[in-house]
């Protein structure tokens, strides 16, 4: 696939009482949130699943002051002979950028530490040829999703939902003998980060117009070099997860990666009481940078999960899920799901 992103985007800093702090060049990934768009249009059946049309970044111009300033950016997707589809996105995606811009304002001494500010959105036609400038790029030829005919009524039949169900999100269903090995493994290694590979099936339900995932089995990570804040998965790892996969032999894929989180350890290092552990954000629903660049490096497909094992010293062990939604790495719903299924 081939993405175009023929405006630089940036963004216009302000105190509260309207004062310019400054104007910086927003660089972003584009990519996830070209990803998602695709793959959203390919759950609902109006891409094929072969695609390969171009996309592009194009900026919503802001309805009263008009160009340059944008009200949000769109992915535009092209498709032979038909018409392109597009997704909207906020100025809420840049505010990640804008908080890390202002923490540079803050260290020039241009912002005070803590002190309000407002961003605006600008975008402004890139230098035709000017390569350094947005451009092009063209994203490694991603093969046609492997998908396999199947009913989600039947999987859902089975399946009983953990965490907060978002019907945007593509179905994930985990076969309990995952989270039981992941269990496992987290407790025989307890104080330091393990995991392993996430290998299932992609499935497509052609009438209700969805994919969804089903997570079959982990591949635990025997060569990974894991702390008790750190897990990298190595080139051992990756060889034993297709040796594996060979082995098996039943058409699973890649899907994600799980790792368990030792809250106990981390709390216990700082000395945290149990009671402030139970509202400590690490100890739930928590992915951390290095987890995301892990993510974005080995798993980056729109489809791509992770999960992680919250080993914490005041409850059994919890599971989170996290995935791409509308570009942006998000904790997400799953179901869990006994036994077997044929998929039909
Ligand atoms: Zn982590």
């Amino acid at each position: 696939m081939q993405l175009n992103v023929p405006y630089r985007f940036a963004i216009a800093m302000f105190r509260e009482d309207g004062a310019e702090v400054g104007t910086v060049l927003a660089k972003r990934d584009w990519e996830p949130v070209a990803d998602w768009t695709r793959f959203y249009y390919q759950r609902r059946g109006a891409l094929p699943l072969a695609e390969s049309g171009s996309a592009s970044i194009l900026p919503l111009w802001e309805r009263t002051l008009g160009e340059p300033y944008c009200r949000g950016y769109c992915v535009q997707i092209e498709q032979p002979d038909r018409q392109p589809v597009t997704s909207d996105f906020p100025n809420t995606h840049f505010r990640d950028f804008a908080s890390s811009a202002a923490s540079v304002y803050v260290e020039q001494k241009k912002l005070r530490a803590g002190e309000y500010y407002t961003y605006m959105v600008l975008a402004h036609p890139a230098q035709p040829g000017g390569a350094a400038a947005g451009g092009l790029s063209v994203i490694d030829a991603s093969p046609s999703l492997p998908a396999h005919d199947g009913s989600l009524e039947a999987f859902l039949a089975k399946a009983t939902p953990s965490g907060v169900i978002d019907r945007a999100d593509m179905p994930v269903f985990v076969r309990n003998q995952v989270l039981e090995d992941a269990s496992a493994l987290t407790h025989q290694h307890q104080g330091t980060e393990v995991g392993g590979i996430l290998i299932g099936k992609l499935w497509r339900d052609e009438a209700v117009g969805e994919i969804f995932a089903e997570i079959t089995a982990q591949i635990t990570a025997e060569h990974t070099m894991g702390t008790n804040v750190k897990l990298t998965f190595t080139a051992d790892t990756w060889a034993a997860a297709d040796a594996a996969l060979r082995l098996r032999n039943r058409g699973e894929i890649p899907l994600g990666f799980v790792h368990s989180h030792p809250v106990r350890e981390w709390c216990s290092g700082k000395a945290c009481t149990l009671e402030a552990q139970k509202t400590c954000h690490l100890a739930k629903d928590f992915f951390s940078e290095d987890d995301e660049a892990v993510m974005r490096a080995a798993f980056p497909r729109a489809y791509s999960v992770a999960i992680v094992a919250n080993d914490t010293a005041f409850a059994e062990l919890t599971f989170s899920m996290f995935g791409n939604r509308e570009g942006l790495t998000k904790p997400r719903g799953f179901y869990f799901m006994e036994g077997d299924t044929s998929g039909t």
